[in-house]
């Protein structure tokens, strides 16, 4: 229960007075002494005092009984009339706890006091409402003899409280859940006027904090994201503009979050900014989600790595920045074979520890990206220099094949590198990736196993990809031929065998090397098919020659690693020695290093059939891969064909030479001929002579040419008796 201030309220005084007036008029009624006329005026002035009033004024004797109500206050009461509430009992009205607040503010009032109280209590019709109340005893002669009660009716405003205390709670509850912080600034940012408490759940410091020192919230933010916020807080201020900045903290309790904050200028009606207003927001969850969903976007599901994506984003930063740079394309070579024979789960982890040994073999900046299947590209930052990319495009050559590799699958893995420079190959990331396409295109047409630099010469090669698509058409139309080279006693110089060497009569470009197809036909698998027909051809006019009086000539077929894979070329071989009559010994079939290391396993299987048939066996280009002869020796080869590489270097390289005579003795001892390929003068041939070389082979002693003109020049009777002009004078 309230005690009634020393401050009465106005309808408190009020009450006041019009309760001193009822007594004076109770006394007058006792007295009988006074004018008429001045009573009648007093009662007039009371009533009229009490009716004027907008409480429910009620006058109630000791009993509790109402003696008189306002007519006013009848009305509030939902009365008929104020007769109606006559007699009746003032603390019957309330029910409950407000009866007590109302036993307790009747108490006290009887014992002297004014009192006040708030409860509530029905109408005369059942209407609950809500009273403020004050109880004001009327004294005469130190006795109470009658309380006047003054009930303002607040049902409205109690309404309205509880609504307003609702929603306080309400906010509370919100503040303290959602990770939000309202603020109010100096428009200076240094006085902080007003803080919600949900500062505490996004920055983890007090509203106290803050107010005490307006700037504790900046001290939390990353010392990378400080002075771009610091110059959006400027720009707020100086243009009065509205901002939004994302930025990161390190809360007092350690953990890094990713704050949001919104700012709004407040202006007064002259128009200048009177305060800042915001909101400031966690939103590290929702940057985690971004996060995950660029890793997701951004990112090779196999390897990892960097994705297509990824490479042009970067790229287009860099481009944009004019930042010089170097991309490196880096294709696999043979992958597709390597695909079809390993299985896919082999190859796929055959993908990732490539994808492993690129980006350990490259600095730690360079941006490596896996583009699909087996293609793979770099970014090396800052540097367009040649030299820096050339040392390492090797490197990572040679870790490809090093077989420091994991993945267990044996497999012998070379790669082929286009690279292209920024800016010297092109301002965008379009014409750097199709540079550095082109650029593997020629390292790959260059023999693999190589890189490239985006250039004229390589973009020569994009005439490759019209190749092509004329290779389908090209075998039916009957556009391959081959020409044939010989292969030479050293001594006599007669030639033992002749090795034939396929070429592609194109339409418009004239005659093409195989250099330029067969890589082509290989990745396509199109070389099953032209092997086959090269096998026949190589057959069918072996046979006219034998029978032509060159009985002992033999002919050297070149298969490549796909023509391995599968049994097929067996039969082509079985076939067409027995289509032509021909003893199987008559031919070699020429198989290179790689292409054995290629699938070691199926390639033994495939040689061991075409060795049951009769047939001899070639390594061709020895030296060229990186199996030692004694791993070759496997595969019980008849013949060695050393690489022209080494005999390239005869004559002006000692080691090479102790190199070329170490490979002849140890294939003697393993049973094994030599052939050296590509001699070109009279000391290579002398040097090879002398380091008993069976065979030798080379544009010193016959250059390859078509079948015509063996025969018309009769240059293979000569040659087969060692009677060439060179030969004579070798
Ligand atoms: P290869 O088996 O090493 O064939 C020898 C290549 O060296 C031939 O080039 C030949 O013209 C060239 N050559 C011969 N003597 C010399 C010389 O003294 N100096 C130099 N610099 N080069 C010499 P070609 O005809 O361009 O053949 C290139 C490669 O294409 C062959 O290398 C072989 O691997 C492949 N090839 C050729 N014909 C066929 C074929 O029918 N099937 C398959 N699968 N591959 C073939
Ligand atoms: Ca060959
Ligand atoms: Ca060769």
């Amino acid at each position: 229960m309230q005690q009634a201030g020393s401050e009465a309220a106005p309808a408190f005084r009020l009450a006041l007075s019009i309760a001193a007036g009822i007594a004076g008029f109770a006394f007058v009624r006792r007295k009988l002494g006074f004018d008429h006329a001045r009573q009648h005026a007093a009662i007039a002035l009371a009533s009229g005092l009490l009716d004027a009033n907008r409480d429910c004024l009620k006058v109630l004797d000791t009993d509790g009984k109402m003696l008189r109500v306002s007519e006013h206050g009848a009305t509030l009461m939902e009365a008929e009339t104020p007769e109606q509430l006559d007699g009746a009992d003032w603390l019957n009205f309330w029910r409950g706890e407000h009866r007590s607040a109302a036993e307790d503010a009747w108490v006290g009032a009887l014992a002297g006091t004014s009192t006040c109280f708030t409860a509530s209590c029905d109408t005369t019709k059942g209407n609950a409402k809500w009273w403020s109340s004050t109880l004001t005893p009327v004294v005469e002669d130190g006795a109470v003899v009658a309380l006047l009660c003054a009930s303002e009716d607040v049902t409205r405003q109690s309404a309205l409280l509880k609504t307003l205390r609702e929603q306080n709670e309400l906010m509370h509850e919100m503040e303290s859940h959602v990770r939000l912080a309202f603020y109010s600034y100096s428009p200076d940012f240094e006085h902080c006027y007003h803080v919600s408490a949900g500062i505490e759940g996004v920055f983890g410091i007090t509203s106290q904090v803050l107010s005490r020192s307006p700037s504790a919230w900046l001290d939390l933010v990353l010392p990378e994201d400080t002075e771009p916020l610091r110059a959006e807080m400027r720009r707020i201020v100086a243009e009065s503009a509205e901002g939004r900045f994302e930025y990161r903290i390190r809360r007092p309790d350690g953990c890094l979050r990713w704050i949001r904050s919104t700012a709004y200028p407040v202006r007064d009606a002259a128009g200048s900014v009177t305060r800042i207003v915001g909101v400031s927001e966690d939103i590290t969850v929702e940057q985690e989600r971004l996060v995950a969903l660029d890793r997701l976007a951004y990112t090779d599901g196999l390897t990892g790595l960097a994705n297509r994506a990824a490479l042009v984003r970067r790229m287009k930063v860099l481009c944009a920045k004019k930042i010089a740079f170097g991309l490196m394309f880096i294709d696999l070579d043979r992958f597709k074979v390597l695909n079809d024979t390993l299985g896919h789960t082999a190859a796929d982890r055959l993908l990732k520890d490539i994808a492993n040994i690129i980006q350990k073999a490259l600095p730690a900046d360079a941006c490596v990206a896996r583009l699909g299947g087996d293609e793979f590209a770099v970014i090396v930052n800052g540097t367009s220099d040649k030299d820096t990319l050339t040392t390492l495009a090797e490197s990572l050559l040679n870790v490809f094949s090093s077989g420091t590799r994991k993945d267990q699958t044996g497999a012998f893995v070379t790669a082929s590198i286009g690279i292209s420079l920024h800016p010297e190959h092109g301002n965008d990331h379009e014409a750097l990736l199709t540079s550095a396409d082109i650029a593997m295109y020629a390292a790959k047409k260059g023999g693999r196993n190589g890189f490239r630099f985006a250039d004229k010469a390589a973009s020569d090669v994009l005439g490759d990809f019209e190749l092509e698509r004329g290779l389908p058409a090209a075998l039916a139309s009957g556009q391959f031929v081959l020409h044939f080279q010989g292969i030479h006693e050293p001594r006599s110089l007669a030639v033992k065998s002749l090795e034939a060497l396929v070429r592609w009569n194109h339409p418009t470009r004239g005659m093409v090397g195989p250099a330029s197809f067969i890589p082509i036909l290989e990745e396509s698998g199109f070389i099953v098919e032209v092997g086959a027909w090269v096998v026949d051809a190589a057959l069918e006019q072996l046979a006219i020659w034998r029978a032509a009086g060159q009985g002992s000539l033999c002919m050297s077929v070149n298969v490549s690693a796909r023509q391995l894979r599968d049994n097929a070329i067996v039969a082509v071989v079985d076939q067409g020695l027995r289509k032509h009559r021909l003893p199987p010994r008559c031919l070699e079939i020429e198989l290179t290093e790689s292409a054995l290391m290629e699938n070691p396993a199926l390639a033994q299987e495939t040689l061991m059939s075409l060795k049951r048939l009769g047939v001899r066996i070639a390594i061709d280009d020895f030296g060229t891969g990186y199996s030692s002869l004694r791993y070759l020796a496997d595969f019980s080869p008849d013949t060695v064909k050393i690489d022209r590489f080494f005999t390239a270097r005869l004559g002006h390289d000692e080691a090479t030479a102790s190199i070329v005579r170490g490979i002849i003795q140890m294939s003697h001892e393993l049973g094994m001929k030599v052939t050296a390929e590509g001699v070109e003068t009279k000391e290579q041939l002398h040097i090879l002579r002398d380091a008993s070389c069976d065979y030798v082979q080379g544009f010193f002693l016959t250059k390859p040419m078509n079948a015509a003109s063996m025969a018309t020049t009769r240059h293979l009777m000569a040659l087969q008796q060692g009677q060439t002009s060179i030969g004579q004078s070798a």
